[in-house]
């Protein structure tokens, strides 16, 4: 039956479908869930068998982005970055949340107006939801198409968060999100994701002359190198650090070196499995 779904007890359900279901496509389970304005989505999984395709292993264009914080997201090529501006309407969403949730804290608890309140602040939390994904998909998905890998830190934004109490930014900038839609769309075409070990110094080397500046406090914007003298922007030298010690590992997978590994989502990572032995090749290779 068309546009229906039957699910266990319920039988038959009208739906609507996203994406057309490939012929051939096995489906293996059904997830139900609905959201805080009362729609209910169902996701479902697929069994299919893919060809393979052939990993790409010239790298000529290659893009990285960088965390930051005041902007949200820095790109090595400067064309794909998530500033403040980019998304204002994503905060310009999330004023309007927060004067409802002013509202809705003046209203008597559980009274009709306060249920009908709360589901208005769902809507509103849904609708910038959708907007900041779909912004990830159409960007995520220009990368992919223009770029042949793609550099990325790998830090854990959960622990991030906690420890330096950024919660809510570290959340709404959508790194994460960001990465994982990377990660399968440059998978699609055959192309990597190539995660840079949390430990490597992105904002702290020169990435002039590699020297380690320890003093380098998370405040500095600016700073000087006082081993040769080169005037950083913070972001722009963190993420030029980034985008060379990404290509060096993608240049040396391709050469077959056997310590670096790429997984069958398409991510190549640089991690060591011992630090001492990082921070010896770190010395070693500078
Ligand atoms: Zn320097």
């Amino acid at each position: 039956m068309q546009n229906h779904i039957k699910l266990p007890k319920l039988g038959f359900v009208r739906i609507i479908l996203h994406r057309d279901i490939p012929a051939g496509w096995r489906m293996k389970h059904a997830t139900v869930k609905e959201t805080a304005s009362g729609k209910f989505f169902i996701s479902l999984t697929f069994d299919v068998e893919m060809e393979p395709i052939g990993m790409k292993k010239e790298f000529e264009k290659v893009e990285a982005f960088d965390y930051s914080m005041p902007s949200l997201v820095v790109s090595a090529s400067g064309g794909n970055d998530i500033s403040k501006d980019t998304i204002c309407w994503y905060r310009n969403l999330e004023e309007g949340i927060a004067k409802e949730q002013g509202k809705l804290s003046r209203m008597q608890y559980g009274s009709a107006n306060y249920w009908e309140q709360k589901h208005r602040i769902g809507k509103l939390h849904e609708k910038a939801g959708n907007r900041r994904k779909d912004f990830l998909h159409k960007l995520s998905h220009d990368v992919a198409r223009d770029f042949d890998a793609v550099i990325v830190e790998d830090i854990n934004l959960q622990h991030m968060s906690q420890s330096l109490n950024f919660g809510k930014a570290v959340y709404d900038n959508g790194y994460g999100q960001l990465r994982n839609m990377l990660t399968y769309k440059l998978n699609d075409r055959g192309k990597i994701l190539v995660k840079v070990d949390r430990f490597f110094p992105s904002s702290k080397r020169c990435s002039v002359c590699h020297e380690v500046n320890h003093d380098l406090e998370l405040s500095d914007r600016e700073w000087t190198c006082q081993s040769c003298g080169t005037h950083h922007d913070r972001d722009k030298n963190s993420c030029k650090n980034l985008l060379d010690e990404g290509k060096d590992i993608l240049n040396r997978w391709a050469s077959g070196d056997s310590s670096l590994i790429l997984a069958p989502s398409g991510v190549l990572s640089g991690k060591k499995l011992h630090p001492q032995a990082h921070s010896n090749v770190r010395q070693g290779g500078e």
